[in-house]
């Protein structure tokens, strides 16, 4: 099973990197609906928020942690930002490998988005 995100971590397809440690890597959204927008994903293979197991927690809190020191190293901590995980269809999600979106940069209105 080829998996995007997958080959994305393994940089068998390239992505603009914003960070990455051994268990994470964070990347800029091809498409972006703000200034910032960033995926933050587990270089783990997880299908989705709904496959999460119990034992994938203390990975669940480190991608918000990556989030939250991305928000202040790109300057958007202080105005604000949107974290979302999208799950299954009706949430929209396209990529079936666990991600975050750092949404920030911008006034956003609406909600949900
Ligand atoms: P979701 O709807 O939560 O599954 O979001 C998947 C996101 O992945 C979308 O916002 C896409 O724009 C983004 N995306 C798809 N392909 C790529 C890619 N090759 N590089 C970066 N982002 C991508």
């Amino acid at each position: 099973m080829t998996c995007l995100f997958c080959q994305i971590a393994k940089k068998e397809i390239k992505s603009e990197v914003v960070a990455e440690d051994e268990r994470m890597i964070a990347f800029k959204d091809i498409n972006p609906v703000a200034p910032v927008h960033i995926l933050i994903v587990p270089k783990k293979h997880i299908p989705s928020a709904a496959a999460l197991e119990r034992s994938d927690l203390p990975l669940v809190a480190e991608m918000i942690w990556f989030a939250k020191e991305l928000a202040e190293k790109l300057g958007i901590a202080q105005s604000g930002y949107k974290l979302i995980f999208n799950s299954g269809k009706d949430a929209g999600q396209m990529v079936d490998h666990l991600h975050l979106h750092l949404i920030g940069g911008k006034r956003l209105e609406r909600w949900p988005v």
